[in-house]
């Protein structure tokens, strides 16, 4: 038989979003991004403060399982927090008299924010995210970016 024939296969961009990474890796790539502390009670990671990455919208809630909507924190606040909204949870924090980084989960929910529009889909996990926004940005004008209806840059 002949050769195949040399047609080109074009290239379809896959519609499916890519494989997320396991684990261990993912657990890597947001301590690379976001720093090697917990998020809710600063705590440096690693040794006896076990590190662990936990959804910022909870699954219950309808968070995606993407790297955007995860966060690293350590085991005891991960257990601890349970399937609390993210807000509650920092605000739950703080009258512990800890030092959660509002500024980071500012950042996680917008990057997660503009991942599913990108993205598109995550129906249930959009009202909940836009409700954390408008909570955070209340609490602290300019710590969670320009709105992103107003952006300029
Ligand atoms: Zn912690």
């Amino acid at each position: 038989m002949g050769e195949m024939s040399p047609r080109r296969t074009p290239a379809v961009p896959d519609p499916v979003r890519p494989r997320q990474p396991g684990r261990a890796e993912r657990l890597a790539v947001v301590l690379e991004r976001d720093g090697a502390t917990c998020i809710w009670c600063g705590r440096e990671l690693g040794g006896l403060v076990a590190p662990t990455t936990e959804h910022v919208v909870p699954r219950v809630k309808g968070g995606p399982s993407w790297l955007e909507n995860e966060v690293a924190a350590c085991r005891r606040c991960n257990a601890e927090r349970g399937h609390r909204a993210p807000v509650d949870w920092l605000e739950e924090c703080e009258r512990r008299g800890w030092r959660p980084d509002a500024a980071r989960l500012a950042r996680a929910l917008t990057d997660l924010q503009a991942a599913i529009d990108r993205a598109g889909g995550q129906r249930r996990a959009r009202p909940h995210l836009d409700a954390q926004l408008r909570r955070l940005r209340r609490r602290l004008p300019g710590a969670a970016g320009p709105d992103r209806r107003t952006v300029a840059s």
